[in-house]
């Protein structure tokens, strides 16, 4: 059973690759996709087992969910969502055999991967007595509850003093700037962590990328764009997340454009989104020209 964690565990499961000609990944997040579309391509056959309704629910819309799956299919790989694994099963010798589903069924494997079940290390904060909920809670300059000790990165949730909850993020851009805010923070320098959060995921030739975060009840406008699609999220007239997927890198310019809408919480006409017709030089224009003083 392998984990994915750091490179220790990127080594010995590309050894084990090298035999395995059948994998179930456990989790249909960013690390159980990309290890997915890896095994894959090297002519592994792939199960994925997701135990929400569809992958990468945490991270993007429903519609970008359908497309990745579709993605993850057409190169051969068996997606199973809504159901989890109840018991891995091994031969007399040890040697993994398959998974048992939650079902009764088994998918044979010669391997499986393990991609669930972050959890903050947060076990050194609760021993000093710092406020922890789902990560050590920071305010926007790095501060934890004790005015002298800061935290950054994966492990810190930020106490959010606008209208949605503070999130854990686990990405690099977002934990080496919250590492940067912090030391300016402990320097006297005014600064804060607002960025808005933005992460991607390489799969096969395509590209997810996602800016910004969509809270509940925000209306999703999906858009076809040329081998893929974007999803706009919005509350009211102001653009809250952009996530897309592409064959080919072409996604990337409209949700890196969407960045600064969210961030300076302009408006966004839905019309002339709609006019652009899908056509992504033109969407990153727009989007431009939002911010852009009139
Ligand atoms: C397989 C994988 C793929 C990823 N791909 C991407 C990607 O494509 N893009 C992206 O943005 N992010 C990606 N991430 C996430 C990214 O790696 C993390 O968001 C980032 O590393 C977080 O930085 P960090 O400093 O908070 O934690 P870490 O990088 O985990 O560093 C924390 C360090 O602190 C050490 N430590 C822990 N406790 C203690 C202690 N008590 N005392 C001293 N040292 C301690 C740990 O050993 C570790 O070295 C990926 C993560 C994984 C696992």
């Amino acid at each position: 059973m392998y984990y994915l964690r750091d490179a220790t565990d990127a080594a010995a499961l590309c050894a084990a690759l090298e035999d395995a000609r059948r994998l179930v990944v456990v989790g249909g997040g960013v690390i159980g996709l990309e290890v997915a579309a890896a095994a894959a391509t090297r002519g592994v056959e792939v199960v994925v087992l997701e135990a929400a309704p569809r992958v990468l629910s945490r991270g993007v819309p429903a519609a970008v969910s359908r497309w990745i799956q579709r993605l993850h299919e057409s190169h051969g790989v068996v997606v199973c969502t809504s159901i989890g694994p109840a018991a891995v099963l091994r031969s007399e010798g040890g040697a993994v055999t398959g998974v048992q589903l939650a079902d009764g069924t088994v998918a044979p494997a010669d391997a499986v991967v393990v991609g669930v079940g972050i959890v903050p290390r947060d076990g050194l904060a609760r021993a000093a007595g710092l406020a922890v909920d789902d990560g050590i809670l920071i305010d926007p300059s790095g501060r934890t509850s004790q005015p002298n000790v800061f935290a950054a990165g994966d492990a810190v949730r930020t106490r959010d003093p606008g209208e949605t909850p503070g999130i854990r993020l686990e990405s690099f851009t977002a934990a080496g700037r919250q590492g940067e805010v912090a030391a300016h923070t402990v320097l006297g320098e005014d600064d804060a962590f607002t960025d808005v959060p933005w992460w991607w995921s390489d799969q096969y030739d395509a590209t997810v990328q996602a800016m910004g975060t969509a809270p509940a009840g925000a209306l999703q406008e999906a858009l076809d764009v040329p081998s893929g699609l974007i999803v706009l999220s919005m509350i009211g007239d102001r653009l809250v997340a952009a996530c897309g997927a592409t064959h080919g890198p072409g996604i990337a310019r409209a949700v890196r454009a969407a960045g600064p809408v969210i961030a300076a919480k302009a408006r966004l006409d839905l019309d002339a989104v709609h006019a652009t017709a899908g056509d992504l030089a033109g969407l990153a224009a727009l989007l431009r020209a939002a911010v852009r003083p009139h």
